[in-house]
């Protein structure tokens, strides 16, 4: 399948060319269609599978089909969990927009309020937005979202992990007409999303592209055992140094480790800085651009950095600290290793990694490769270290007393 056999408008055949996407991803084949017939979307999408494009390009033509010039008011709303990935849906807003007049505009938390009211009186089509900041606004009667004909839920999963379902659903509520509704999510599964999938969506087609955690066939893991601190600092170093690696995310559960980390790393004389939840946004945009344009080889995050950033060169993921979870583990590798390109996802894990490893190894329903580097091979292995602990676990069950049933 091509691009050409969607009923595309020629200028946004050309943008999807100046971008170089040579032909549609699975997501697109599935969601253009849908959203081109009008109707509404459920879908199952990680981000890295070119689901932006999926509903930007038929929001693009839609907007072509039926254009009203009158009103200043939006008519497309695009929500999404974070600011970081709201900037993204905006650049792609612009790059497949960029030979027609799609005006569009922003609202995110983390500048001043003022400068955004400015914002809004700009005549708008498109309007990406995070919920909190636009629920503000709108509160104030800043914007005015009852002309909205298209409204798209990005990472609808993450929205309702951070808390944002309720201002989401007053947003949606103060939208009266009828609209045409997308949910994009990594995962489907769970009693949230299909809720919040009802509640918004009506008679959606369902469209689940493969879980992530099979997506992981283009991104190389690896887990390298480290006996201690500094035994996982020379390793981290190692293959930070490679030539292989040529742009790398670090991982760390928290902010302390982070800047510990990167700090390191600095007095090792390779270039990195630290990306974690405490930067205003201006500072958290300038490092992105840094990192972006490869003036800063490593950067290393806690995990409010995982989601929503788009950078095609990252070739390593690396988690410093393993994440408690598996789909934390999931977006975090997402990093890498995207549209049709191979990244490398690795693992350094001491013993007291090693109980999270487990659990993002059932996650992923395979046991991740342990790899060793020359002289840095570590003092265990992991299936000691992980009978010893079988054992360790059985013994001190042995020696718990039994509890005495109730009398009845
Ligand atoms: P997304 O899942 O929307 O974050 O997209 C992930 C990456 O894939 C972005 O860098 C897009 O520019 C890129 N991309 C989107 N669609 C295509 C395509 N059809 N062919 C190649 N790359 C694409």
């Amino acid at each position: 399948m091509t691009f050409e056999d969607f009923d595309l408008d020629d200028i946004l055949l050309e943008a999807i060319k100046k971008q170089g996407y040579h032909k549609p991803t699975p997501i697109q084949e599935a969601a253009i269609p849908i959203l081109l017939e009008r109707q509404d979307i459920l879908a199952g999408a990680a981000t890295g599978t070119g689901k932006t494009a999926a509903f930007v390009l038929p929001i693009l033509q839609y907007l072509l089909d039926e254009p009203k010039r009158s009103s200043r008011h939006p008519r497309v709303l695009i929500l999404s969990p974070t600011r970081e990935l709201a900037f993204q849906i905006h650049r792609v807003v612009n790059q497949l927009g960029s030979y027609g007049n799609f005006p569009s505009v922003i609202i995110t938390g983390g500048f001043k309020q003022t400068q955004q009211t400015e914002i809004l009186t700009q005549h708008c089509d498109i309007l990406v937005a995070t919920p909190g900041r636009l629920a503000k606004l709108m509160e104030e009667e800043h914007v005015d979202l009852s002309y909205i004909e298209i409204v798209i839920i990005d990472e609808a999963d993450r929205m309702l992990d951070m808390g944002q379902g309720p201002t989401v659903r007053a947003l949606l509520d103060s939208i009266p007409t009828d609209f045409i509704a997308g949910l994009f999510s990594a995962t489907l599964s769970g009693k949230g999303i299909e809720r919040f999938a009802e509640e918004i969506l009506e008679e959606p087609q369902i469209v689940q592209m493969d879980a992530p955690n099979q997506k992981s066939e283009q991104i190389q893991q690896a887990v390298y055992l480290a006996n201690d601190k500094a035994h996982k600092q020379a390793i981290l170093a190692n293959i930070v140094n490679d030539s292989s690696c040529q742009s790398a995310i670090v991982f760390c559960n928290k902010k302390e480790k982070a800047i510990e980390v990167t700090e390191w790393l600095q007095s090792q004389n390779i270039s990195a800085q630290v990306l974690h939840g405490d930067f205003i946004q201006a500072v958290r945009l300038e490092k992105l651009k840094k990192f972006k344009s490869n003036k800063i080889k490593v950067m290393v995050a806690t995990d409010v950095a995982a989601r929503g950033l788009d950078m095609l060169q990252i070739t390593h993921v690396i988690n410093y600290d393993i994440p408690y979870r598996g789909d934390i583990y999931i977006h975090r590798i997402g990093r890498t290793g995207r549209a049709q390109q191979v990244g490398i996802a690795i693992n350094l894990v001491e013993r007291h990694d090693l109980k999270n490893l487990e659990r993002i190894e059932y996650h992923l329903e395979q046991s991740l490769p342990v790899e060793k580097i020359a002289g840095l091979e570590p003092s265990f292995t992991l299936k000691d270290t992980l009978k010893k602990r079988k054992k360790k676990k059985k013994s001190s069950k042995a020696k718990r007393p039994k509890k005495k049933k109730a009398k009845k």
